[in-house]
């Protein structure tokens, strides 16, 4: 029996072993509390800040623009929430984890994305007058689809609207060179930790809950030492292998692609658009995409029915309804997602696995 080929790394990837050499110390020996004086303290601090430093460079900004938070939905809900706006634009295909930090804000604007997933950018500049703050993902988790946030950050700059970028999946895969006032990270989509991120903030922050003044104030308890060692190497790794990673998959990607095009009916999500080299979301008519998934699992072969967080439930979708997909035809979505570890004989093998498996969903 040959290993699941995993191709949910949207949802999740596997611990590098650099990341996890990283937080031996801290699971290990180095067990004091970082806010201790006493040398074992200062040798935990010693790591937080070594972390710190490590995000500081991957990101082009100060070290104490970093605060250490659970994860990107965390960091996240800090971003938005933490700078306490009384009017959010954002975009209608974001991340829960966005969308619901949007829904504590008294007001609140979606801004909606094209066919192809593209977002409506004349929209975007008639919302945001008046706005406080503009939160825009990087890269869609579901689609993969890039918005332009050099764009984006012109037509927020032109209207005094600090802007607030969830760049969790974007991390690793496409260069994070764009402008930001605020931007998300989390650890475990880059070959990191579960359970550790971050959030790079130009901005005031205001903490969401009170306690020690860990991370200057902005964010209270004592640090998740391993995780925080872990997110730093994580980082520095991810931005460090970016564009020889992102060719290498975008080839296997578009390999997989061409074999699903190949299938009668289906539709490849943000085809056209600048999108991550590693998605590949593909709808088929006629079939339900957790029935494709069982079938997939059963062949060895681990992907996902649109995010993570909603597989489970038969509901479509919110981002390919927002892309106008009938409700029907958005049930039959499939995402695969590689990650660093998938080879050209994995995805032949899937290539060679998927019309069979199609046509049995669909019987
Ligand atoms: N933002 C995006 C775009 C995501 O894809 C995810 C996770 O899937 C999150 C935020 C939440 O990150 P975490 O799982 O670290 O809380």
């Amino acid at each position: 029996m040959k290993p699941p080929v995993y191709l949910d790394a949207n949802a999740t990837t596997p611990l590098s072993r650099e990341a996890m050499e990283e937080m031996m110390p801290a699971l290990a020996g180095v067990f004091a509390n970082p806010s201790s004086v006493h040398k074992p303290g200062q040798d935990a601090r010693a790591l937080v800040d070594a972390a710190r430093e490590r995000c500081a460079r991957a990101l082009g900004c100060a070290p104490r623009e970093v605060i250490f938070t659970s994860g990107g939905t965390e960091s996240d809900a800090l971003g938005i929430l933490g700078t306490r706006p009384r009017r959010v634009v954002t975009t209608a295909v974001e991340h829960p984890a966005v969308l619901g930090a949007c829904e504590a804000v008294p007001e609140r604007t979606l801004v909606p994305v094209f066919a192809s997933g593209e977002l409506d950018l004349d929209a975007l500049r008639r919302a945001l007058p008046g706005a406080s703050l503009c939160s825009a993902m990087a890269a869609n988790n579901e689609t993969g689809v890039i918005f332009p946030l050099g764009e984006i950050a012109a037509l927020c700059r032109e209207h005094g609207v600090p802007l607030h970028v969830d760049a969790v999946q974007a991390a690793g895969k496409i260069p994070l060179d764009f402008p930001w006032d605020l931007i998300s990270l989390s650890a475990h989509k880059i070959e990191g930790p579960k359970g550790a991120g971050a959030l790079a903030s130009r901005r005031r922050i205001t903490p969401l809950q009170g306690g020690g003044h860990q991370e200057r104030g902005r964010r209270s308890g004592t640090e998740n030492v391993a995780g925080i060692a872990g997110m730093g190497k994580a980082l520095e790794r991810a931005v460090a292998r970016q564009p020889a990673l992102a060719s290498r998959l975008g080839v296997l990607r578009d390999r997989l692609q061409a074999a699903a095009k190949e299938i009668p009916g289906a539709r490849i999500a943000g085809e056209g658009a600048p999108r991550l080299c590693n998605t590949l979301n593909v709808a088929f008519p006629g079939c339900e995409g957790e029935t494709l998934l069982a079938a997939l699992d059963l062949e060895g072969i681990a992907a996902s029915a649109g995010s993570a967080c909603s597989s489970g439930s038969l509901e479509p979708s919110p981002v390919l309804l927002a892309m106008g997909y009938p409700p029907q035809l958005a049930r039959g979505a499939v995402r695969f997602s590689l990650w660093s570890g998938n080879t050209e004989e994995e995805i032949d093998r899937v290539c060679e696995v998927l019309p069979r498996v199609v046509q049995r969903a669909r019987s």
